[in-house]
């Protein structure tokens, strides 16, 4: 059949990134598990629509370069696209169409009215200047202004882009517009209509998923855990996820033993100083890295961190750092996925049958996502609110998620990750069977 050689040629390019390959593992698991009608789970393994842009800039020493930059929308059913854009040397069409899956599932499991979508360019920001990134930005935004828009695609920061990125990129859209769209993109500087608490939402949500587990945990008598002095936590990537939770969850009295970045991680079996880490290495303000921090601490490899025998883990840098070789190491009793898809879907089945208590990465760094949500609407409304009443709304929103999960997971007597999923499955599935097939 002449559409059977069409299918293998584009699910090869798909299926081509191991994090778009776990995705689809988990969501063949997670439609099993519920008894999915199998047209829905066909529809959801592919995405809707997928760009590919040629970014050509101008380098500082006068050379023109081409970069290559995507953006995927996979499905569109519960509202706009959203999701972030990922400026990382690793970066694929297959990768971004992974991530833009994880979004969907992630939007509506936390009750969004959005769809989900993910951009990236292939390219290492760090060596790139200020100028050179900026063009880049503005370049790329120009490429893809035809399906992004506040009512069509909404991007955000993800891994090595920023409020600074995001302001560029509502400039760029703004200018060939010819007026202000503040809500073409979340995450954006206060001054140009950001949100209050959107820089830590993501962060600060991971710790409240804990405050759940912990809660959950006690209440069927399978820990007797708390945060404090006698909680250990390790974090992996002290960046914009990481470095907010390390601090929420040191301010409520656990000892945070390590933390790590790309040069490699500090540890204290007393428990870091990360007040002072955290003012110190603000993320994405300083450039200072972790490897320069020398007081009262030594040195340990991302690898070592990963397996320290800590009672919780935040693996919050990027995605496939647990995977079959290493995950018989891990110790941790509670792994909080601060990261999107950090463990693999292999890695997964055994901490949860070595009884780990996982906290999926859908719902566990979704408060970023929830605040942008938010960010979005009060763009919209073009009525601020106070930065309580951001965190209150976050923290309402997490809580019923997490409730609904355990409800599946109690339900089906499944893992947690598979429980998140098919939480998120669910509602989409409702709205797609409602608003039915086109034509
Ligand atoms: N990049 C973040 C994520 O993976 C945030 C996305 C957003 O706020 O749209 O969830």
């Amino acid at each position: 059949m002449l559409d059977s050689t069409a299918r293998s040629l584009t699910s090869e390019l798909w299926e081509s990134s191991e994090l778009y390959r776990n995705a689809v593992t988990e969501l063949r698991e997670a439609a099993n598990t519920m008894k999915l009608d199998p047209n829905i789970a066909e529809r959801l393994k592919v995405p809707k629509r997928a760009l590919i842009v040629s970014v050509p800039i101008r380098l500082d020493n006068g050379i023109i370069r081409v970069f290559e930059g995507y953006r995927v929308q996979h499905n569109m059913t519960l509202g706009p696209g959203k999701g972030g854009i990922r400026f990382h040397p690793d970066v694929n069409l297959s990768e971004v169409a992974g991530l833009a899956m994880l979004m969907t599932f992630k939007c509506s499991l936390v009750g969004l009215p959005l769809g989900g979508a993910k951009g990236g360019i292939r390219v290492d920001p760090n060596k790139l200047s200020r100028q050179e990134a900026q063009a880049l930005t503005r370049r790329y935004t120009s490429e893809i202004n035809m399906i992004i828009g506040p009512d069509r695609d909404v991007p955000a920061p993800d891994i090595g882009t920023d409020s600074q990125t995001m302001a560029w990129m509502m400039d760029t859209y703004s200018q060939e517009q010819g007026f202000a769209i503040p809500g073409v993109v979340t995450g954006k500087p206060i001054e140009i209509g950001g949100s209050l608490g959107r820089t830590e939402s993501t962060g600060r949500g991971v710790v409240y998923t804990i405050e759940h587990a912990i809660k959950h945990l006690t209440q069927s008598k399978r820990t007797s855990l708390r945060l404090d002095a006698n909680t250990s936590v390790a974090v992996h990537g002290f960046g914009k996820v990481g470095a907010v939770a390390a601090y929420e969850i040191a301010q409520r009295g656990a000892k945070v033993t390590a933390v790590s970045d790309y040069t490699g991680g500090i540890y204290n079996k007393n428990g870091l100083n990360i007040t002072e880490l955290y003012k110190m290495l603000k993320p994405g303000q300083s450039g200072i890295t972790l490897s320069e921090y020398k007081k009262d601490v030594e040195p340990i490899s991302n690898e070592d961190l990963l397996a320290l025998p800590v009672d919780i883990l935040i693996p919050a840098a990027i995605d496939g750092v647990i995977t079959k070789n290493n995950v018989k190491n891990v110790k941790a009793k509670i792994i909080a996925e601060g990261a999107n898809g950090p463990i693999t879907a292999e890695a997964s089945k055994v901490l949860e049958e070595k009884g780990a208590f996982i906290i999926p990465d859908i719902l566990c760094n979704a408060g970023g996502v929830i605040v942008s949500y938010f960010e979005w609407v009060q763009g919209m409304q073009n009525f601020f609110w106070n930065e309580t009443e951001v965190n209150e709304k976050l923290a309402e929103v997490l809580s019923n998620a997490f409730k609904r999960v355990i409800e599946i997971q109690t339900h089906y007597k499944c893992g947690m990750k598979t429980a998140a999923l098919i939480a998120g499955v669910d509602r989409l599935n409702r709205a797609m069977l409602l608003r039915g097939l086109f034509p």
